[in-house]
């Protein structure tokens, strides 16, 4: 949407196909010694633009990428340099009034595709479908546990911070922020974030996490990752598509 002039884009809103909004929502999290602060948003815009070419294939709705919310609730991290966290509040707020103005220029839909999985941040998220009439407004996020599902066995373990699943991803979708020697000589760390956030341990600190990633790393691989942009992106297909009434694949 970013790339799009205003007559561009009127002539896509006048087009015979509705159009969805797809806003790429991530975090300022540290993701241990070799992925960059931007990890989250970038896995998220990679979910996004993926999801647009099968909307674009397989009809009847066309899907623009637009531009991402680069900040979110990230109280996990806390004392990480580069942990840049908004209240809660703020985010609703700011998501809310982003929704509006897109549904407001003549967009069918917007769907909010969410790969920061900090509890607070997705609760933040999806308070953003509060009050919306059905159809409007959806959340892709694989902490829903459909989508979770069809993911790496890394990933449901819950021990999955900047190790192999989210490794994979960026060596995919962004391999200049990877840095591959520190990478390939990380040990794999086994604490399950998801674990350690039942039992009431909030950060990364307190879990133990001493260099703010857990999983591994090192096992990660650009195959996986692109397989898994796949999964993103039919998760982001799927929720657009029952929150519209059509009939879903999965
Ligand atoms: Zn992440």
């Amino acid at each position: 949407m970013a790339r799009h002039t205003t007559a561009t884009m009127t002539a896509l809103l006048g087009g015979k196909r509705a159009v969805v909004a797809l806003v790429p929502i991530g975090s300022t999290e540290p993701h241990g010694p070799h992925l960059g602060l931007g990890t989250d948003v970038i896995i998220s815009a990679a979910a996004c633009v993926r999801a647009a070419d099968v909307f674009d294939k397989r009809g009847p709705l066309v899907a623009v990428v637009a531009p991402a919310v680069p900040y979110g609730v990230t109280e996990c991290a806390a004392g990480f340099a580069g942990a840049i966290s908004v209240p809660a509040g703020v985010l609703t707020a700011y998501l809310n009034a982003v929704c509006d103005g897109l549904l407001a220029t003549g967009v069918r839909h917007v769907c909010l595709v969410n790969n920061h999985l900090e509890p607070a941040h997705d609760a933040a998220v999806r308070a953003a479908l509060e009050g919306r009439p059905a159809g409007k407004v959806s959340v892709a996020c694989p902490l829903t546990k459909k989508w979770a599902r069809t993911l790496s066995a890394e990933f449901k373990s819950g021990a999955c911070h900047a190790g192999q699943y989210e490794t994979s991803i960026m060596m995919a979708a962004a391999p200049e922020l990877v840095d591959e020697a520190v990478r390939v000589a990380l040990p794999p760390v086994a604490i399950s974030l998801s674990d350690k956030l039942r039992a009431g341990v909030g950060t990364f600190t307190e879990m133990g996490m001493t260099a703010a990633y857990t999983g591994a790393p090192a096992a990660a691989t650009e195959a996986e990752g692109e397989a898994l942009i796949d999964k993103l992106a039919a998760m982001v297909v799927d929720e657009v598509r029952a929150s519209l009434g059509l009939p879903i694949s999965a």
